[in-house]
């Protein structure tokens, strides 16, 4: 299965669902309910970086 670049978070997305802080509101998912946006830990942006890095380029 390919990833595409689009479909990874953003490097500085939350923490929790990786949605970008703009666009982010409240959001629910199962782990952590309910939640407003909260700042990845760096190693996260480290790994999210290296995740996008790592996926093809979209045609
Ligand atoms: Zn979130």
């Amino acid at each position: 299965m390919t990833v595409l670049r689009r479909s990874l978070p953003s490097p500085f997305g939350c923490r929790w669902c990786g949605i970008a802080r703009r666009s982010h509101g409240r959001q629910w998912i199962a782990s952590q309910g309910w939640h407003a946006w909260e700042q990845p830990t760096n190693a996260q942006i480290l790994a999210r970086m290296r995740a996008r890095r790592a996926a093809p380029k979209e045609s």
